[in-house]
């Protein structure tokens, strides 16, 4: 079993992505052979800053050494030091109808926060397909945001195989139902490009203060404060037990405790569930070597895994 997943660069990892697909993803290293990729070539799409790039992918293996990635388990790399996946995903392109890619609500979103509408932005499903399915990926753990572009990946493996022959696995997503998408602190989705984040490994000082501007209505004091949809439930949730959490929501309902100490019960909550990540991260970004080694070894595998995939393809097509 073969379990595939990537995340972009375009920020700091956050807590959404965290409870959406890292922790997840990191525990099928027990089990199946897993590779995890720094989408960089994706975070282009939204990133227009070399700088910031570099940064943010360093930041991004630290985070995900921290949070349990294991080197010696599973294969670590960056999206771009295979860039035979562009070259895929121009051959899915060409089995890739428009409507397919239009009715994508991830690129709707993107437009609507006024990220600027490429092509490549556009074409982001048929890349993340690519990735994909170069690996020969049988189970995909993603967020529920993703679940539309893992049904891409689907349609276009099944079309390429129909219409060459039998070239790529057809994957499954990994998909916690029950755990909606998270919330940030304006209320949408959380997400690195939307900067409403609650950063895994940022500044302390600004993740109080952004759990303290968690956006939350007027209602006053003593009154009791409406459960469903809060972000502030959604959040607490996360990261207390069975009984904090009907504390915590019997304390809304009662009414009485305004917003400013139900945020900073959350707080001391995320802090206490986060304490041994950033411990971890700590001792990790004192290596400086680490995150180099880690992701120069990691694109000699995923470079030898894609090989035969690769030339599947090419020959499939008449490229060779
Ligand atoms: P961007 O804003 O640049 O798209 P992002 O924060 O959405 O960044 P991605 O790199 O696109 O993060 O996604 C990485 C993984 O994290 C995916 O599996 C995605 O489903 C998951 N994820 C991202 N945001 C959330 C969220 N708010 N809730 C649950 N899962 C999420
Ligand atoms: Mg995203």
């Amino acid at each position: 079993m073969r379990i595939l997943s990537g995340i972009q660069p375009s920020g700091f990892l956050h807590l959404g992505n965290f409870f959406g697909m890292m922790q997840r993803g990191i525990r099928w290293q027990e089990k199946g052979e897993v590779f995890f990729f720094i989408a960089d070539f994706h975070a282009l799409t939204t990133l227009g800053d070399p700088e910031a790039l570099r940064r943010n992918v360093r930041e991004a293996a630290l985070a995900f050494l921290a949070c349990g990635l294991d080197p010696k388990r599973a294969v670590f790399f960056r999206q771009s030091a295979v860039p035979e996946v562009l070259e895929l995903s121009w051959l899915l392109s060409t089995v890739t109808p428009i409507g397919l890619l239009e009715r994508c609500h991830s690129y709707k979103d993107k437009l609507a926060k006024g990220i600027a509408p490429t092509h490549a932005l556009f074409a982001y499903p048929v890349l993340m397909a690519a990735d994909i399915l170069l690996y020969r990926a049988d189970l995909v753990p993603v967020g529920t945001d993703q679940k539309q572009h893992l049904e891409v990946t689907r349609d276009l493996a099944v079309k390429f195989n129909q219409t060459f022959g039998p070239v790529f696995v057809v994957p499954k997503e990994d998909i916690d139902e029950g755990l909606a998408t998270i919330p940030g602190i304006d209320g949408q989705k959380m997400s690195k490009s939307y900067g409403n984040t609650l950063e895994l490994f940022g500044d302390r000082e600004e993740f109080r203060r952004r759990v303290m501007a968690i956006r939350t209505d007027s209602t006053p004091v003593g009154e009791p404060k409406p459960v469903a949809g809060s972000v502030l439930v959604s959040l607490y949730r996360l990261v207390s037990e069975p009984q904090e959490l009907e504390e915590f929501i019997s304390s809304m309902r009662r009414g009485g405790v305004g917003y400013a100490p139900l945020k900073k019960e959350l707080l001391s909550k995320l802090e206490r569930f986060l304490a041994p990540f950033r411990e971890r991260y700590e001792e990790l970004r004192a290596k400086p070597q680490l995150v180099d080694e880690v992701l120069e070894e990691g694109a000699r595998s995923a470079r030898a895994a894609a090989a035969p995939t690769w030339e599947l393809a090419r020959r499939a097509v008449g490229l060779l």
